[in-house]
């Protein structure tokens, strides 16, 4: 099966009706259910484009065989050309929902992909897990899936500083194996797309934790979201039935959020690519370079949320006419700062990026890592910015109901500014309250800060990756300098 429509992914979920639960209520279909059907819908228009005869060219690649035309996202890049083709697809996917979908499908396609390229990695000591990656690949790209992920244990307690506590009864663990798979308990957070999602794949950065070679928590397996015992319990939804005037973002890009419970859950053993071994979990991210790739996407998704909030800065300076204010100026200069700083990794990323050990063309890690930390902390000064630009601006937000009110006559006398009529400047507003006041913008500043793990796991992993010696011994030959005036 070539690339889907968003038909096709509906559809999909439609048939497969995996037991998500919203509010107290088990969900009957994910596609016409408040609170989740315009996310849906979102992503849908993400297959669309790819169909779309317009963008195919740049949005799909033809399969190695000669045959079908897949999502470009599904590609294993041999070479620069390729990657630069993927990074430009990834952008025009996050560009299309202003990156505030930073699961987006990309976002696991590309893992698998590299995964896939370093299947002997996971069949070094067990072939038929080399083998299982490869097929899935082959299947989750030819059927053009979409993937949601949960690597994080709930854990009871955090007491012991440093450690991760995986218990017996909270953490998913394995509790059975038998000829036809691994039986699974436990629970795992935060399936971001969960509900919207055909497959779930489970693995953990975690484990590196802790030092036992062998644990019923290392795994690495991934199983349709319909199967019997998983159950996806979401959040609140921030998608709160409001129309796109008045809640721009949440009525369009709710991801959703989700807690995945299983309940001795059958891993059939052709699903299962990493069982009991610690330390090939642990060094799965840096052994096959998955984290670089996930980095490359969030670098794309990170770019075009730059460009949302810098967009929309400048407008809110624009309507209150108070662009020319040093104030104003200087914080734009950092939005922009970002902005550049974002493209500038990225291209860095693609421009630097060599063939790994399993002939992959790899993003540089350096530049894509450092988009993932520093957006930590730069996210959420943007959507401070906002605030402060906009001020109470992003109090004076009548709805469009009221606009259709006997008040119609008052606000558009008394809301426009010398460059915006009302409708314009309060249109304008409710999308700046939504990137930096809403529930749903609040919920983008938590994603940012630790979608990709805390700030400290986060900074150490750079730090593991970065050349340290070349700036010590920078220093050191200063230090040794002989250039004393005699
Ligand atoms: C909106 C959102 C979406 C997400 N989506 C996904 C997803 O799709 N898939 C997925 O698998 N995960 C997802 N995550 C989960 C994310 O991976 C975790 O939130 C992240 O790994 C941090 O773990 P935690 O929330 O348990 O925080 P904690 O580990 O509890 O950390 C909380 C704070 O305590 C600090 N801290 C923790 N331990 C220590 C220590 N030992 N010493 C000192 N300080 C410490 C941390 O630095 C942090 O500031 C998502 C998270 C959010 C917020």
């Amino acid at each position: 099966m070539p690339a889907r429509t968003g038909s096709d992914y509906l559809d999909g979920l439609r048939r497969q009706r995996p037991e998500v639960w919203l509010d107290g209520t088990r969900v009957i279909d994910v596609t016409t259910q408040p609170g989740l059907a315009n996310g849906a819908r979102a992503i849908a228009s993400l297959y669309d484009l790819q169909t779309d005869p317009a963008h195919r060219p740049a949005m799909t690649f033809v399969a190695g065989d000669g045959g079908e035309r897949l999502g470009l996202s599904f590609v294993i890049p041999r070479t620069q050309a390729e990657l630069q083709a993927r990074g430009k697809m990834m952008l025009a996917w996050a560009r299309t929902t202003c990156g505030m979908m930073g699961r987006s499908p990309d976002f696991m396609n590309v893992t698998f992909a590299a995964w896939a390229a370093a299947a002997d990695y996971f069949g070094e000591d067990r072939p038929e897990f080399g083998e299982n990656m490869r097929r899935y690949y082959d299947y989750i790209s030819r059927n053009d899936l979409v993937l949601t992920h949960a690597l994080i244990n709930l854990q009871r307690s955090r007491h012991v500083s440093g450690q991760f506590n995986l218990q017996a009864g909270t953490a998913l663990q394995v509790v059975k194996e038998s000829s036809a798979g691994l039986t699974v308990r436990g629970a795992r957070v935060l399936a971001t797309l969960g509900p919207l999602a055909d497959e779930i794949a489970v693995y953990s950065p975690r484990v590196a934790q802790h030092t036992e070679k062998h644990s019923p928590f290392a795994l690495n397996f991934a199983l349709p979201c319909a199967t019997p015992g998983l159950r996806f319990l979401c959040r609140e939804s921030f998608d709160i039935g409001k129309s796109h005037f008045d809640h721009p973002l949440g009525s369009r890009f709710e991801e959703m959020d989700s807690i995945v419970f299983f309940d001795d859950v059958l891993v059939p053993w052709d699903r299962v690519f990493l069982y009991g071994d610690v330390d090939r979990l642990n060094n799965t991210a840096l052994v096959t370079h998955s984290a670089a790739h996930t980095a490359h996407q969030g670098a794309a998704k990170n770019l075009a949320k730059c460009e949302l909030v810098l967009g929309v800065a400048l407008l809110v300076t624009e309507t209150l006419g108070n662009g020319h204010l040093p104030h104003a100026e200087e914080r734009i200069g950092e939005l922009i700062m970002y902005t550049e700083l974002m493209k500038a990794c990225m291209r860095a990323a693609e421009a630097d990026a060599a063939l790994d050990q399993w002939g992959v063309m790899c993003p540089s890690a350096l530049p894509a890592e450092t988009t993932r930390n520093l957006f930590m902390t730069a996210y959420p000064r943007m959507t401070e910015i906002l605030q402060l630009l906009g001020s109470s601006s992003l109090m004076i937000r009548p709805s469009e109901a009221d606009f259709a009110s006997p008040l119609a006559g008052d606000i558009a006398q008394y809301l426009a500014t010398d460059t915006s009529s009302a409708h314009d400047r309060v249109r304008l507003f409710h999308l700046a309250w939504d990137i930096a006041c809403s529930s749903f913008g609040a919920r983008q500043v938590l994603y940012e800060r630790f979608f990709a793990s805390d700030p400290l796991t986060r900074a150490r992993a750079l730090a593991a990756i970065y050349p340290k010696r070349e700036a010590m011994d920078r220093v050191l030959a200063f230090l040794q300098r002989d250039d004393s005036v005699v």
